[in-house]
C-alpha cells in the first residue's frame, strides 16, 4: 500500500509514479540495501511522499547494517523523536568506529528513524505531526510517520534478537539518565528486556506497563518476541557529556551481554536502580497559566509536602506565586524545563524504589 502518497486527481505523473511504485514498495517505503551479506554498508529507507512542494519526493531515512557470521542481530534506533540528540550521536559514533571483525553476528542501525523529524530540528514529523513512537506497529493508510512505524515493525524487527531505542528529554524535559522498561505478557521476553537493561546499567531503569500501550515501539517490538528497551538519557536541546558517556558504555556492555561484542570489551559499570511507574509514580501539574520556578534537582528524594515549584503570574506582579507540593514521597526522575507553563503542564514526575523480583513478577503470565 501506498499510504503516504497522496495522489492527486488526474495528474499523469502521480498516476505513473503510484504504479511504479507498486512494484516495489510496502507502505511507501523501499529499502534496497543487502541486509544479509557479511560487511559493512550504508544505504536508506526510501520513503514515498507527496505534498504541496513536490508532487512525488523519496525521503531517505539512512540505515547501516554491519554483519559478521553468524549470531545474533540486534536493532539500534535514534531519532525516533529528532530533537533528542545523545542516541543520534552515540550511534553515529558506533557506526564510525565499528566494522564487521569487530563483531559477531549483525548489527542494523538507524541513528535518525523519524527523519523528517530530525530534518525539522523537532520531536514529530513535519509531515503529518506524527509522533513515530506512538504510532507502532504502523498501518497502510495512516501517513509517513506509519509507515516508518510499519516497515521497523514487518520489515526489521523479525530480523532482530534484540533492540534499544535512544531516547532524551529534549527541550521539553529533563531525566535522571536511565533505562525504559516496558512490561508484556509474555514472562521469558520480559526477563531479557529486564537482563538488558542491567546489562546497559543506566543509574535508573524506569518500568512501565507495556500491556496497555499497544501504540509503543517497546511493547510492538516485545509483542514479537523481541526483548527490547530504550531510554531517556538527559533533556535539553544540547548534547550531555555524562548522558552521552553513560549511553555509550551502556551501549558497549549491553552488546557485550548480547554476544555481538567480546566479553573483554565489557565496561566497568554499577548496578541500575528500578524505579516503579508502574503504581508508584505521581505527578505534579500546574493549575495555571504562568512562570515556573522549580524547587528540586533532578535526582532528590521528596517527602509528600515538600514543596515542588512555585507558579509565578505573568499579568500580576502583586499576587504571590501558587505553591504546588509533592503528593507521594519518591526520587524526582522528571523535571519539565521550559518556564512557561499552562494549567495542565506536568513538573515533575516521582517515582519509587522497586526490587528486581517484584519487577519480574509484576505482570505477564508463565
Ligand atoms: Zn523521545
Amino acid at each position: 500500500m501506498l499510504s503516504c502518497l497522496s495522489i492527486s486527481d488526474g495528474t499523469a505523473c502521480d498516476s505513473h509514479f503510484l504504479e511504479l511504485s507498486q512494484l516495489k514498495h510496502t507502505q511507501g517505503i523501499s529499502c534496497a540495501l543487502d541486509l544479509e551479506s557479511d560487511g559493512k554498508r550504508f544505504g536508506s529507507l526510501d520513503l514515498s511522499h507527496s505534498d504541496n512542494e513536490n508532487a512525488f519526493a523519496t525521503i531517505p531515512i539512512p540505515i547501516v547494517v554491519i554483519a559478521n557470521g553468524p549470531g545474533p542481530t540486534v536493532l539500534l534506533t535514534a531519532g525516533n523523536h529528532g530533537n533528542e540528540y545523545e542516541g543520534q550521536v552515540i550511534l553515529r559514533r558506533l557506526i564510525l568506529e565499528t566494522e564487521p571483525d569487530d563483531i559477531t553476528g549483525r548489527l542494523i542501525i538507524l541513528p535518525a528513524l523519524n527523519y523528517p523529524a530530525v530534518i525539522d530540528d523537532a520531536r514529530v514529523s513535519p509531515l503529518d505531526g506524527g509522533n513515530l513512537n506512538r504510532c507502532f506497529p504502523g498501518a497502510d493508510d495512516a501517513g509517513p510517520t506509519s509507515a516508518i512505524a510499519g516497515f521497523v515493525t514487518q520489515a526489521l524487527l523479525p530480523l532482530c534478537d534484540a533492540g534499544i531505542d535512544f531516547h532524551s528529554g529534549g527541550d521539553s524535559a529533563d531525566y535522571l539518565a536511565c533505562a525504559f522498561l516496558c512490561t508484556c505478557r509474555d514472562r521469558t521476553v520480559f526477563a531479557r528486556s529486564l537482563e538488558l537493561a542491567e546489562a546497559f546499567g543506566a543509574p535508573y531503569t524506569f518500568v512501565v506497563h507495556g500491556e496497555e500501550a499497544p501504540s509503543g515501539f517497546d511493547p510492538t517490538a516485545q509483542s514479537l518476541g523481541v526483548p527490547f528497551i530504550s531510554n531517556e538519557l538527559s533533556g535539553g536541546a544540547g548534547v550531555d557529556r555524562l548522558a552521552t558517556r553513560i549511553g555509550h558504555k551502556g551501549l558497549n556492555n549491553a552488546l557485550v551481554h548480547l554476544g555481538l561484542l567480546p566479553a573483554e570489551r565489557k565496561q566497568e559499570s554499577g548496578t541500575t536502580t528500578f524505579l516503579d511507574a508502574m503504581t508508584g509514580s505521581s505527578l505534579v501539574s500546574s493549575p495555571i497559566t504562568g512562570i515556573c520556578e522549580t524547587a528540586v534537582d533532578l535526582g532528590e528524594y521528596v517527602q509528600a509536602g515538600t514543596v515542588a515549584a512555585r507558579i509565578y503570574s505573568l499579568e500580576e506582579v502583586d499576587r504571590p506565586p501558587v505553591e504546588l507540593k509533592f503528593e507521594a514521597e519518591g526520587i524526582a526522575v522528571v523535571r519539565r524545563l521550559p518556564a512557561r507553563v499552562v494549567r495542565g503542564s506536568h513538573i515533575y514526575i516521582v517515582a519509587t524504589e522497586i526490587g528486581r523480583d517484584e519487577v519480574l513478577n509484576s505482570v505477564g503470565v508463565p
